[in-house]
């Protein structure tokens, strides 16, 4: 059924950048040779008690790995390495599963395999960035008011996704100490949006560099360019905790109201750094998932008043770089909110 202009969720305490920006993976998983491998596949357990396991199959970010791979063979095969989890390597959590409302058909199957167990929980949940945020997701899921930055691993909550459900499966239980990763790479700068499979360790040049078109400049990005980190250093090794990658084609303009372009990612990949200036449009305002008013960091911090920024609640800010993203004067908002923390 097609949706109606009101249906639309956008851009009102989060946005969904999945309907603005929807993003196709080539169906073909590609494999990354890299014969000099250091690195093993390794996920940590916690050493303190867990009591709640999350399992977010609700990404609100179109450039994250889509559910239909991440969740290998089945709901089943996903059931299953969860449940000899939480009995083998924990003392019996509650599992929660978190699924978009775009996967109606795994809520179904979800639903079926859940029976009467009462160890498991499952939520249908909109995919609004950044909705799926450990502060937001843990708020609305078990009621905890947890302070950005802290580990949720420290109030006894594993947070994890399908791919990190069945590494840890794989790594802790059935003893497989080369794993590999899938790591979606997608852009403006690539020939093709692809899923490739990846030896952690693995140089980004040697991931990026295949992909991308020729002749352009270009700016990557590990785990979105919204609130993710911009690669400085091609030489380093794909880190085993990496999400996605994002190749955005640089440009030397600035463009206005980005997220009004549906079909490119434009809105990280200009260098000008000419002073624009607040045009109390209030965007920023309206779209911060954490009810802060952003410009008035702008403000505090253009005035040389950092320090005044913490009067208008800096603390509760999760970095998810909503703001600069829908700033039209694109300011940048999210780089003063850190340096104002720092
Ligand atoms: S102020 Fe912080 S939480 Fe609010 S939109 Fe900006 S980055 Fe996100
Ligand atoms: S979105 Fe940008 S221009 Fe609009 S009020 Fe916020 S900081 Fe100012």
């Amino acid at each position: 059924m097609k949706k109606s202009k009101s249906d639309k969720k956008v851009y009102k305490k989060g946005f969904n950048l999945i309907e603005a920006y929807p993003i196709t993976f080539s169906k073909k998983v590609e494999p990354v040779i890299y014969d000099d491998t250091a690195e093993t596949f390794k996920i940590p357990l916690p050493n303190t008690k867990v009591e709640h396991i999350v399992i977010n199959l609700c990404p609100t970010e179109p450039w994250t790995l889509p559910n239909s791979i991440a969740i290998e063979n089945s709901a089943q095969e996903l059931f299953f390495q969860l449940n000899s989890i939480r009995t083998q390597l924990f003392d019996g959590p509650h599992c929660h599963v978190v699924i978009s409302t775009n996967e109606r058909e795994l809520m179904r199957e979800v639903e079926a395999l859940k029976g009467n167990g009462d160890w498991i929980h499952s939520y249908l949940r909109d995919p609004i960035y950044p909705h799926d945020d450990p502060v937001l997701l843990l708020n609305d899921i078990l009621g905890l008011d947890l302070p950005f930055g802290q580990d949720s691993v420290e109030v006894g909550v594993l947070i994890l996704d399908a791919q990190a459900v069945s590494g840890i499966f794989k790594y802790h239980i059935e003893g497989n100490k080369h794993s590999t990763r899938l790591i979606p790479i997608s852009g403006t700068g690539l020939v093709e949006n692809k899923i490739l499979k990846v030896t952690p360790g693995t140089p980004l040049r040697l991931i990026v560099e295949g992909n991308v078109k020729e002749d352009i400049d270009y700016r990557a990005f590990l785990d979105g360019p919204l609130n993710g980190y911009e690669v400085k250093d091609f030489s380093q090794g794909l880190n085993w905790s990496t999400k996605s990658i994002v190749v955005l084609e640089e440009k030397d303009y600035k463009t206005p109201f980005p997220y009004m372009q549906l079909d490119k990612l434009l809105f990280t990949t200009n260098l000008m750094g000419e002073v624009r200036r607040c045009l109390y449009c209030n965007h920023c305002d309206d779209i911060c998932p954490v009810d802060l008013e952003p410009a008035l960091f702008w403000h505090c911090h253009t005035r040389g008043e950092r320090e005044r920024a913490r009067l208008y609640r800096l603390e509760k800010c999760i970095e998810c770089g909503l703001c600069s993203f829908i700033c039209p004067s694109k300011l940048e908002l999210l780089q003063v909110i850190k340096e104002c923390k720092s």
